[in-house]
């Protein structure tokens, strides 16, 4: 028997039993006539004494072993001397009497601790010894408990799980797809599923009412923190809903995961339309964990003679309550980095709501003090405040200070950790105007059906109509991050087909791609809706994280790499062959 316990349940309860525990290494110390070992498993660390006195022979055996072996020992459950309340086994120790060593380990390339020195592809490259470390094994843990709860609540409303395929047919959804070759086809090709939406839509129509699955998704875009190509998706829909519905089922899974799985009792999510989040916060995904929200300035700010004022489209700030005292290498810092090209502002404009009722501007060339007033008050500021204004065309503009609103919040510590604040943002467009490329995009995907109100107005408007076409689309959000997004579907050939052709589709492109679902909708589908969440996000967020990877037991880098497996890698010629393929590698630019 290798256990009769793990290394993380013995308590003074335990002293005086005879016990084996195994498990790994962490650290040995040596301390002459007693050597300790702290023995590690996945539900704790329990410490070991070895004796000299007792069995030399043993105690050096002890000294011997390295970080990282895997060793079985027996002995007593004794009270520790020396207390160690940090560790829930800490009151008690094992004097050891016998121990063999199951495997030896070479030095690991990094620390086994809760901090490690260990860069990122070292850590995944070697990913079972990463997965050794508490915090990994902990959020692994939580991502299993969070699942099997998504599982329970789903089922207690009647979602059946369904499985949907891997292989299917490339079809633009945003991303780009994976693709895999046919060998039973040559020349054509799967691709990956961006997300099991047809499928899903299909089994509404196929009679299943209330469909859930925690599936895999596949999109080959760039990659940061929060990306990877393959990712987990809580995917969701429901026939004969409404939106108002749909949130309500899934405001009730969030709140069920967040009671059970954090102990945290969320309150009632507010509704906020996409245009309010855009004017109050200039982001879709807004923040709420601190207000500093945006105020247009324009009927104060403009006609005093300042041009740059004059002629933006949009004069607009954000109030840092308490902030005047920013110092000029504060402030620079502040332009600097709303200069950068992810940002894109010209500059930036101050004003200092000064202790004594005066202000100390950017601008005091063009403003005078009851000028300033103006400006304080539209944003209800007060003495010792800080105000930071931005201008420029309307849109880029608002985005810009949201951008900066997020990280006056990240400075001055606003957005405080274990604080969730869950919306859902409502009535996102339809369609997305493209200028560069001078078309429309959806802005959630094509199967997004617009409002009731708007349909009328689809099949028949002009183009400016169509820029203002209001969606039944909704996002959930927490915390500044998109947790989820759903709609409701159009179920509708003509509508469908009409929707098809604003994105650009020839009716023979749409008809190749999308004839089974519109061929679908001509028998019988039901009106349906639903959502899908970013399962390892949700993980994140939940976590008070801000990268998904330390939630995926074997993540990719940022080249799209397992450094575990190596991978993507050349295949044999016999494997192109058997495909029908030979490459024809282009020179990389
Ligand atoms: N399939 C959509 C997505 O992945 C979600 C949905 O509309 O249900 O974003």
């Amino acid at each position: 028997m290798y256990r009769t316990h793990n290394c993380g349940e013995l308590r003074m309860s335990d002293v005086g039993q005879e016990v084996t525990l195994s498990g790994w290494v962490q650290v040995g110390r040596d301390f002459g006539a007693l050597t300790f070992v702290d023995l590690r498993d996945r539900y704790g660390i329990t410490q070991l004494v070895f004796d000299s006195e007792d069995d030399a022979a043993l105690c050096e055996q002890a000294r011997k072993l390295g970080r990282e072996f895997v060793i079985t020992a027996s002995g007593l459950v004794r009270e520790r001397t020396n207390k160690n309340a940090n560790r829930s086994t800490g009151d008690i120790e094992i004097e050891v009497k016998s121990m063999s060593i199951l495997n030896s380990s070479k030095v690991p390339p990094f620390t086994i601790e809760e901090e490690t020195d260990g860069g990122d592809d070292l850590r995944m490259k070697y990913r079972y010894l990463d997965l050794r470390r508490r915090p990994l094994q902990s959020n692994i843990i939580f991502r299993s408990k969070l699942a099997l709860e998504t599982r329970k609540f789903l089922d207690s409303q009647n979602f059946v799980e369904v499985e949907t395929p891997f292989l299917i047919k490339s079809t633009p959804e945003g991303a780009r797809d994976f693709v895999v070759p046919s060998r039973m086809n040559q020349g054509e090709f799967y691709a990956l599923p961006q997300s099991p939406q047809t499928f899903k839509q299909i089994l509404m129509v196929g009679g299943f009412d209330r469909y859930f699955q925690i599936v895999k998704c596949f999109r080959d875009e760039d990659l940061r923190a929060d990306r990877q190509p393959e990712f987990t998706q809580i995917d969701c829909e429901m026939a004969f809903v409404t939106q108002e519905e749909v949130l309500a089922t899934f405001e009730g899974l969030t709140k069920h995961l967040f009671k059970h799985t954090l102990g945290v009792d969320l309150p009632d999510f507010p509704h906020m339309t996409y245009d309010e989040a855009m004017r109050r916060y200039g982001i879709d995904k807004p923040d709420v964990r601190f207000d500093m929200e945006l105020t247009d300035l324009n009927d104060v700010a403009q006609n005093k003679g300042f041009a740059i004022f004059d002629s933006a489209e949009l004069v607009v700030g954000i109030c840092a309550k308490g902030q005047a005292g920013y110092s000029r290498k504060q402030l620079d810092a502040l332009t600097k980095w709303v200069k950068r090209p992810q940002i894109g502002a010209k500059g930036l404009v101050y004003v200092k709501c000064n202790e004594d009722g005066t202000f100390k501007s950017s601008v005091d060339k063009f403003y005078s003090q009851e000028d300033l007033k103006a400006w304080a008050d539209k944003f209800g500021a007060e003495a010792g405040d800080l105000l930071l204004v931005l201008s420029g065309e309307e849109e880029k503009t608002r985005k810009q200070m949201g951008e900066l609103r997020l990280e006056m919040g990240r400075e001055l510590n606003l957005m405080t950790p274990g604080v969730f604040k869950p919306l859902w943002v409502v009535d996102f467009p339809l369609l997305e105007w493209d200028e560069d490329a001078e078309r429309f995009h959806a802005m959630h995907h094509p199967f997004t059906s617009p409002k009731k109100a708007d349909m009328e107005r689809m099949l028949n408007g002009d183009h400016e109509t169509m820029k203002a076409l209001r969606a039944d689309a909704y996002d959930l959000v927490i915390n500044g991050s998109e947790i989820g997004g759903g709609s409701i579907r159009i179920h509708d050939r003509a509508l469908q087909e009409k929707n098809f052709k604003l994105l650009g589709f020839t009716q023979e492109e749409a008809e190749e791609q999308f004839g089974f679902l519109m061929g679908a909708f001509e028998y019988g589908a039901p009106p349906h809706g639903g959502i899908a969440f970013g399962f390892d996000r949700l993980c994140a967020v939940m976590n008070g994280q801000s990268s998904i990877r330390d939630f995926i037991a074997f993540p990719k880098n940022n080249q799209g790499r397992d450094m575990m497996i190596d991978a993507p890698s050349g295949v044999a010629k016999e494997q192109l062959d058997e495909l029908g393929l030979a490459l024809n590698l282009k020179e990389k630019a």
